[in-house]
């Protein structure tokens, strides 16, 4: 047996475990996060007017703003200069589901823009995903951004990684980009399957928690991938059974702010099944990103890794950026992309971002920090984030709203367990009906209908009294109240 992992506490001890491993280190000279910072900003300097080309030329949105903007692209000539374009916002990416920001083909470079998969954003307007396409190229430059990542977060090739993200009736990047992840530095993956049945298909393909805990003992992974709060809720069931889970050093707690706190408490459990010392990492990743920015050190602040993010903290406003270490709207610029392309597009979180050498690890590359409490990105108010996954609260309502013999209702967002503030969020429906009312097949259709809006179960709880859930004394009623704790 390989002996216990010991998460390295400075960049010398960085280096050292780095040469420890034969992959990484044949990787280290072509690492861009440990390049000097100029070097970085040169990489990106030479890739934006490609990229600005490409746009003109294969973008159908870009190409349409770049006239309306009066803006020449070829004036583009570096990341400096990106403050001339303006923003591009979730509406308009979800105006036509994203298809327009896919570029055509380049037949004089076909292999580098053959679809190799789609994924889809959560929180529409619509109720329908949008799409975010990757090719070729952009697949794999992304698995070399996660060798990268995986490097920042401590993976090891030997390592062996439980995909505990849900295989979704949507495909999300959580299961398919951990997937990639794991495969990037050549680990061994293991697969929870959970996740909730496809509206209509006969069977229940999915596994359940307990099958999950039962394989990561009898498999004897080391790594956990997926979002905080499921695999804490996990590590809880699995401690009461007494489980051996000795081997787990990592864990990839995503999706959802993991604050010190939670971290603290997995560690605890963990450690009380005999792992020994646990690196917990509560990266940051998006769609747009199709990644997860690592964490080197614990809330140390997420790396971004590959130069070709190039990320801005913006002034929604002015569209100007922000100063190194202030809160603002962060927009993502693609330098080096053949699916999806977007330019200064608002993600839809408010981050802080710093440009200086890592402190923890000695790298160069720009980080995400941290600026209220233990978060990375706080969600602006259009979208709410439940469970890991993006809900609009318009087609939230919308798919209540409409249904016969809904009299009033309202959304909760709070957690299973009150005098738990790490426990998973749980989406209840509180609804008033008409009398009469076939409770049990009103239950089913309003499950369905929200599920197939926001891609999540709702608890659904009747209510005698509607002045509970609406008091029309108010002007306004509240349909949507968001009980959890703020940090
Ligand atoms: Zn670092």
């Amino acid at each position: 047996m390989s002996k216990p992992f010991r998460v390295p506490r400075n960049p010398d001890e960085i280096m050292e475990w780095i040469n420890s491993i034969p992959m990484y280190k044949e990787d280290q000279p072509y690492d861009p996060s440990f390049k000097s910072m100029q070097e970085i900003e040169d990489i990106q300097n030479s890739k934006l007017p490609k990229q600005m080309e490409r746009l003109e030329k294969f973008s159908p949105f870009y190409r349409e703003k770049f006239k309306e903007w009066g803006l020449d692209p070829k004036s583009i000539k570096t990341t400096d200069d990106l403050e001339k374009i303006p923003l591009t916002t979730k509406a308009d990416f979800m105006a036509d589901r994203g298809e327009s920001f896919k570029l055509e083909q380049d037949f004089n470079n076909i292999m580098e823009y053959i679809l190799y998969d789609i994924t889809y954003t959560t929180g529409t307007t619509t109720g329908m995903p949008s799409r975010f396409y990757n090719t070729t190229y952009d697949m794999f430059l992304l698995t070399w951004g996660f060798r990268i990542g995986c490097k920042i977060g401590y993976l090891e090739p030997d390592d062996i990684v439980m995909n505990l993200f849900p295989f979704h009736f949507v495909p999300h990047i959580g299961f398919y980009r951990t997937w990639h992840f794991a495969a990037s530095a050549g680990m061994s993956m293991a697969f929870g399957l959970t996740g909730a049945p496809l509206p209509g298909f006969p069977h229940n393909i999915h596994r359940s928690m307990q099958q999950a805990i039962e394989d990561i003992e009898k498999k004897k992974v080391t790594a956990l991938s997926g979002i905080g709060s499921y695999i804490r809720r996990l590590i809880m069931s699995a401690e009461e059974q007494g489980r051996d889970f000795s081997r787990i050093s990592k864990v990839q707690a995503l999706g959802e702010a993991v604050p010190k706190g939670m971290r603290d408490d997995m560690r605890r459990r963990l450690q009380n099944m005999g792992a020994g010392e646990i690196f917990i990492s509560n990266a940051f990743g998006f769609t747009e990103c199709q990644a997860a920015f690592q964490e080197c050190t614990e809330l140390g602040g997420c790396h971004t890794g590959l130069p070709e993010m190039f990320l801005e903290a913006v002034d929604e406003k002015t569209g100007k950026r922000k100063p190194d270490g202030e809160p603002g709207l962060l927009a993502i610029t693609h330098l080096d992309r053949r699916g999806t392309c977007l330019l200064r597009y608002l993600v839809g979180d408010i981050v802080a971002i710093i440009h200086e050498t890592c402190p923890y690890c000695g790298r160069n590359d720009a980080r995400l920090i941290t600026t209220a409490g233990s978060t990375y990105g706080t969600r602006t108010k259009e979208l709410l984030n439940v469970k890991g996954t993006l809900i609009n609260p318009i087609t939230m309502c919308d798919a209540v709203v409409n249904t016969e013999g809904v009299l009033e209702y309202q959304f909760i967002v709070t957690k299973e367990r009150k005098d738990d503030p790490y426990s998973m969020d749980l989406l209840k429906l509180k609804v008033g009906v008409e009398k009469d009312m076939d409770r049990k097949k009103l239950e089913a259709t309003l499950t369905d209908k929200v599920q197939r809006a926001v891609e999540l179960r709702p608890k659904i709880e009747f209510v005698e009294d509607l002045s509970e859930i609406y008091d029309p004394a108010n002007l306004k009623a509240t349909r949507i109240i968001d009980e959890r704790p703020t940090e």
